[in-house]
């Protein structure tokens, strides 16, 4: 038996405690009920940023806007990546338009970019939309594995 990991819940942002072998079992949020870890990225919101940090699973956060044609491309890769990481990592969303006060703190200058977070700290950046494998690819050289 490991010890549980702290885990944000997707909808609330509340740190459940996770056992490490339960991370595939759609755990529920002891808080909201909701589903603490979806096979869908979440939405971020700049007032849940710091809740949303913390925790043991690294978060993974593409920056996009309604209006950007290769945001939206991006999309469903996006998805798809969240489905393979379900457990592993964390997908979320952060719409640049709707938290331009958080864009602008991360340093955004181009979307899509892609955010890697572990501890609470920025590891990775990528600017530009990636295909799958090579999304997968640079993830599992951070020693996140899908
Ligand atoms: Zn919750």
């Amino acid at each position: 038996m490991t010890d549980p990991l702290l885990v944000p819940c997707a909808q609330c942002a509340g740190l459940n405690r996770i056992p490490a072998e339960r991370l595939q079992d759609r755990p529920r949020c002891g808080r909201c009920k909701g589903e603490v870890l979806p096979a869908h990225p979440f939405a971020l919101e700049q007032s849940a940023f710091s809740a949303q940090l913390k925790g043991d699973l690294p978060l993974l956060v593409d920056v996009w806007a309604s209006w950007c044609g290769p945001c939206r491309a991006f999309a469903p890769t996006f998805e798809q990546a969240a489905a393979r990481l379900q457990g592993r990592c964390r997908l979320a969303k952060l719409d640049s338009e709707a938290n331009p006060q958080l864009a602008t703190r991360l340093g955004i200058r181009s979307i899509p970019s892609l955010l890697l977070f572990r501890n609470g700290v920025e590891i990775g950046r990528q600017s530009g939309a990636l295909p799958l494998p090579q999304l997968l690819a640079w993830l599992a050289q951070q020693g996140i594995a899908a």
